[in-house]
């Protein structure tokens, strides 16, 4: 009886960690538009903290949509403070160095090859932008040319799916529009 109900408890252990698993490994096309464009209206409303530099991006659980962790442009305190590499500190100190792969990076910008290798180093499970290198080019921001794409295809390791061109129309005014001095 004892061996029977031991046999019974792993088996439900098993499954139950092989559920969790699947539900909670991101999947960026399994995400209905609705709740991207929600996601990336929260990284425009941060993107507007910088006038010139209007870089904002925010974290989301990939399940659920909820917001974890913001961030914006601050390359005025620290050059390599991207919107993306604030968001990522954000999100380590309130939650810690874990659960990446639930996890969905929002960012009004492609990333540069800077932060997208950043985001693959974190192993999170998906990455969404709005404007293209191309029009973050055009709007007079230096640029590599490098495409998020192209950093995310030369790693051997990255599992990070990549979306673009999300609420583009606004994304690209952000950066058309921005302040120059
Ligand atoms: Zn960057």
């Amino acid at each position: 009886m004892k061996r029977r109900q031991a046999l019974i408890c792993l088996c439900g252990i098993g499954f139950a960690s092989l559920t969790r698993g699947a539900l909670a490994k991101a999947n960026l096309s399994s995400i209905p538009i609705k709740r991207h464009e929600t996601a990336m209206r929260a990284a425009i409303a941060m993107a507007a903290q910088n006038a010139a530099y209007p870089f904002g991006a925010v974290i989301t659980n990939a399940n659920s949509g909820v917001v974890l962790a913001k961030g914006v442009n601050k390359t005025f305190e620290n050059p390599v403070l991207h919107g993306e590499i604030s968001c990522i500190n954000q999100y380590v100190s309130q939650y810690g160095n874990k659960n990446w792969s639930d996890t969905v990076l929002y960012t009004t910008g492609e990333p540069c090859p800077m932060c997208m290798s950043a985001l693959i180093w974190t192993g999170i499970g998906g990455v969404v932008f709005g404007s293209s290198i191309a029009v973050i080019k055009s709007s007079g921001i230096d640029a590599f040319t490098l495409s998020a794409d192209e950093v995310n295809k030369a790693s051997n390791f990255s599992q990070t799916q990549l979306l673009g061109g999300i609420l583009e129309t606004e994304c690209n005014a952000l950066f058309m529009n921005r302040k120059r001095s």
